[in-house]
């Protein structure tokens, strides 16, 4: 049934998700470009109106607060969107309604999370329930390019003293992997050029090579080619020159063995072809296609997960192929460790590895006071106790806000299509993450 608060609820949804809040360049005083600041001014005017106190922090992010007292209770979510790529059946930026559910760019990834939170926060208030703490939702604006907004929190607002983001998945996150990037480069190759892959993020899903036509044979390449696991791949000579363009699947960078990296299966595909080559070889010893760090030294795991390894994009510059390594380290692992781990790997004549940042994993054990109480409250509305808090490999706001961790605001089983074309969000669900996250700020409240 559609309450009149939930009527409300989807209006406000709506507004927010008219404002186009992907990054744009710069602009004096919005450091995300426009975009992003009209949907914080939005969000803070409704939030004004639901009777919160609000600030906008410089149009990097702002607040809506309630409660009084010492204590902060956070609420960490985003207004920014990942922009909507092709394939909408409707205007990604108009809220549409069909059936029991609303579509747009948004409406779950974060949109979605920011309502929810508003109004369990607006319930509570308005519950008559003493607040001996104040409950701050903090609204971000750069969460899917960098969370700068929430490094400009930490440096110019009050701490909050714990809380969630709800920007993942319920039952909760209790460990985020590190992320550590690393670039390896070739030092001599035949290949005259490679190229594929747009984020380093993503599994590398399509790639362009070339190399001189005698170094392999046509044949044997082709053979090789189709023993991969590629979608697709295509070989072509020209003038002395054969091109091959590999096409593989696209994954999240977290989940590489999900895809298939078109760069390794083409670097496999030439050895298997005979190919000599130093950076070949340098490739597929170091990287391959195992995705598990095995070929420098960091095949590990605890109990909360492996460590996984992806190339990402691949290119070609001055004869130098350089291919972008994004890793999600277990939760466990320090940065001593996997530096003295991969260290005998990273160079030798064939090719070379620099390690760019290596990121401090994020984690809680599953009995800390915060999992159970927000695991609590997510029992108590849904009932479920087949589903327990995780450990992922991404990384979410609560790797920049001391004190959080990820709760909600997506279902188990439920792919809301975020980051991808019809965006949608369940009508139902928008009721029962409200529910349970008014159940887990009342338990944040008793600790
Ligand atoms: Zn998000």
């Amino acid at each position: 049934m559609i309450t009149a608060e939930l009527e409300k609820m989807l209006d406000v949804l709506g507004r927010l998700v008219s404002r186009d809040s992907v990054r744009t360049a710069p602009e004096e005083g919005k450091p995300f470009g426009p975009g992003p600041a009209a949907a914080l001014e939005e969000a803070l005017a409704i939030a004004e109106e639901m009777g919160f106190r609000t600030r906008n922090m410089e149009n990097y992010c702002g607040w809506a607060e309630i409660g009084q007292g010492e204590e902060i209770i956070g609420i960490a979510a985003h207004l920014d969107v990942v922009p909507p790529g092709e394939g909408w059946d409707t205007d990604p930026f108009t809220m549409v309604r069909r059936g029991g559910r609303v579509y747009g760019r948004g409406v779950s990834d974060d949109k979605g999370g920011v309502t929810a939170s508003l109004f369990a926060m607006k319930r509570l208030a308005e519950s008559g329930r003493p607040l001996n703490k104040r409950v701050r939702l903090l609204l971000g604006t750069a969460e899917e390019t960098g969370s700068e907004c929430m490094e400009y929190y930490a440096a110019h607002g009050e701490p909050v003293s714990c809380g969630f983001t709800p920007d993942g998945s319920f039952p909760g996150i209790h460990g985020e992997k590190g992320g550590t990037s690393m670039t390896a480069f070739s030092k001599h190759t035949a290949i005259i050029s490679m190229n594929g892959g747009f984020v380093t993020n993503a599994v590398c899903s399509r790639c362009v090579t070339e190399i001189p036509s005698g170094a392999v044979d046509e044949g044997a390449l082709r053979t090789a080619l189709a023993r991969t696991d590629l979608a697709g791949s295509t070989v072509t000579e020209q003038d002395g020159i054969l091109r091959i363009d590999a096409r593989g699947t696209a994954a999240h960078a977290s989940m590489p063995l999900a895809g298939v990296n078109a760069a390794g299966c083409t670097m496999r595909a030439l050895a298997d072809a005979g190919m000599k080559d130093d950076f070949v070889d340098f490739y597929n010893e170091r990287i391959g296609t195992s995705c598990d760090g095995s070929g420098i030294g960091l095949k590990m795991a605890d109990d909360w997960g492996e460590l996984t390894l992806n190339n990402g994009i691949v290119k070609t510059e001055d004869g130098v192929i350089s291919c972008t390594l994004d890793l999600r380290t277990p939760v466990t692992v320090t940065e001593e460790q996997i530096r003295a781990a991969c260290a005998p790997f990273l160079e030798d004549d064939r090719g070379r590895i620099e390690i760019g940042a290596i990121g401090k994993p994020l984690f809680y054990p599953a009995d800390s006071p915060l999992v159970q109480c927000l695991y609590r409250a997510y029992v108590e509305v849904t009932g479920d106790t087949e589903n327990k808090p995780m450990v992922i490999g991404g990384g979410t706001y609560a790797k920049h806000v001391p004190g959080i961790i990820a709760f909600g605001c997506g279902f188990p089983g439920v792919d809301n299509h975020i980051h991808d074309a019809n965006e949608f969000l369940d009508i139902d669900e928008l009721e029962r993450q409200t529910e349970i996250y008014v159940r887990a700020i009342e338990n944040l409240l008793d600790i």
